[in-house]
């Protein structure tokens, strides 16, 4: 694969159990991209009767379906030669656009990372009503739904980190928290200086004016020519986590491969041997450079789409992890085992990992909406919206006027509001559309127009508790957000007929 499209090109099949032609276009599929393009291809197969929501965003209505990128290539009951060259011209145009769309994404990465610098060097806030943490809680619900929906994720993930390692500003933080790494030439020395410098860069430190606060502590356990293993403690995207049975930090390994790959100017590859998710007290990376390419087993991205235990084990997990996000809010208990430092983390982090994950993989909108939707109908604060709607007398199901009255409530409410995701959610009604619109939102602020918007998990969440409140199956649309160019994000709101 080369440099520039280091993300695979997603490839959807739409199939159903009794769709008779769907057996064959999928061997089909499965062999050419196989045979031709499987570094370049990752296929995820979606039967209609488990995720009815993506075959409606996609507005799927013939089976079997094949998608390349957001676009629909083959339908119904096609010919292997067909299917063939139809791949040949999706593929190579699609790569196309990828090494076009890439300078486009870097620059966002540049944008937001940059802000983040301004943020934790001269606090100058990118969110000045709310401040730029979020808690960890919050990150870890968006990821862990994210991980449990879809295989690929893992490596996207990683790949995100690296891209803004390798791209953003950590580079400079870097020499800024470790100066030798500046004056450092000999290459072993500088690898040491590096992971030095990873070090502070994953502790709470006070070089910093606003900490990032993405680890209580970290430590080097063994460093010998090309390897070196870091051990984290309290890292946000892990902290406290019950077990997952996978590693959950692949945005971390990621940058730190970046980081080390740009100031090493040797190719680097990081493997997080043990996790928190793994039911280890710390995660544990094993940072390798090497003079020679090397690459990274990915295992996990080929296997198959979803299954179903999968979805209700991840469903477990989200709740323990909702639990624990309101319980930390009425306890003086440290129930994230953050250790020293609070149960916060730089909101840009997030960000990043959001920011970039849908640029690369347009498919990952539906899989944000799908996670959030998921939360909203699951998650916690029923009770809470039951209490509203009692205060209000309003008899159940509800209109979608008393439903976004009883939303609005929620989303101010203080345990909401402490998890700093928004700043603050007005409810607007123009030319007879009723709209829910949220300022200083964790996913999107301070990006610069990138001609998408990044906030479908918020607008799946918003449909999941119109759902519940209405009892009607709905569909949220992100209309204006940052990534569009906007100061601040919107959903329209329509019902399914
Ligand atoms: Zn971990
Ligand atoms: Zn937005």
């Amino acid at each position: 694969m080369s440099d520039n499209i280091n993300v695979p090109i997603r490839m959807l099949v739409f199939t159903s159990p009794d769709c008779y032609a769907c057996p064959d276009v999928e061997r089909i599929v499965h062999k050419h991209v196989g045979t031709y393009y499987s570094d370049m291809c990752h296929i995820s197969t979606i039967d209609v009767q488990q995720q009815p929501k993506i075959a409606e965003k996609y507005n799927v209505r013939t089976l079997p379906t094949v998608m390349i990128d957001d676009e629909i290539v083959l339908q119904g009951l096609v010919t292997e030669s067909d299917i063939r060259d139809l791949l040949w011209q999706q593929v190579t145009g699609s790569m196309m656009d990828r090494e076009e769309s890439f300078d486009a994404r870097k620059e966002t990465l540049l944008t937001i990372s940059k802000n983040s610098f301004d943020s934790l060097l001269n606090e100058d806030f990118i969110r000045p009503n709310i401040g730029d943490y979020i808690h960890v809680g919050v990150m870890q619900q968006m990821m862990v739904s994210l991980v449990a929906l879809d295989k690929l994720v893992p490596q996207l993930l990683y790949q995100a980190g690296k891209d803004v390692g390798l791209y953003g500003v950590g580079t400079y933080l870097m020499i800024t928290l470790n100066p030798n790494i500046g004056t450092e030439f000999r290459a072993k020395e500088r690898f040491e200086e590096v992971i030095n410098g990873l070090v502070k860069y994953f502790s709470d430190n006070e070089t910093i004016n606003i900490p990032m606060k993405l680890a209580d502590s970290a430590k080097i356990v063994k460093i010998k020519d090309d390897l070196a293993i870091l051990r984290i403690t309290g890292l946000a995207s892990a902290c406290g986590a019950p077990f997952v049975g996978e590693p959950l930090c692949h945005f971390s390994a990621g940058e730190m491969a970046g980081i080390t790959q740009a100031l090493t100017g040797k190719d680097c590859i990081v493997h997080e041997s043990k996790c928190i998710g793994l039911g280890h007290e710390y995660c544990e990376f094993e940072i390798h450079v090497s003079d020679e390419p090397i690459s990274r087993s990915q295992r996990e991205s080929k296997e198959e789409y979803i299954v179903e235990d999968r979805s209700q084990h991840f469903q477990g997990i989200l709740h323990d992890i909702s639990r624990r996000l309101h319980e930390s809010f009425i306890s003086p208990k440290d129930v994230f085992n953050r250790g020293n430092i609070s149960n916060e983390v730089h909101f840009t982090k997030l960000q990043q990992a959001i920011v970039n994950i849908k640029m690369a993989d347009p498919f990952s909108g539906a899989l944000l909406y799908a996670a959030g939707r998921q939360l909203g109908i699951f998650g916690p604060g029923r009770d809470i919206l039951q209490r509203y709607l009692e205060d209000e007398n309003y008899s159940w199901p509800l209109t979608l006027d008393q439903s976004l009255h009883v939303l609005n409530k929620f989303f101010h409410f203080g345990m909401m509001q402490a998890a700093k995701e928004r700043a603050d959610v007005k409810i607007i009604e123009e030319d007879g559309v009723l709209k829910v619109r949220i300022f200083e939102c964790a996913m999107s602020s301070g990006a610069i127009d990138s001609g998408t918007t990044f906030c479908d998990f918020m607008a799946g969440y918003i449909a999941g508790r119109i759902q519940i409140l209405t009892s009607k199956d709905c569909i949220v649309n992100e209309t204006k957000c940052h990534g569009l160019g906007h100061k601040f994000c919107e959903f329209e709101i329509s019902f399914v007929e």
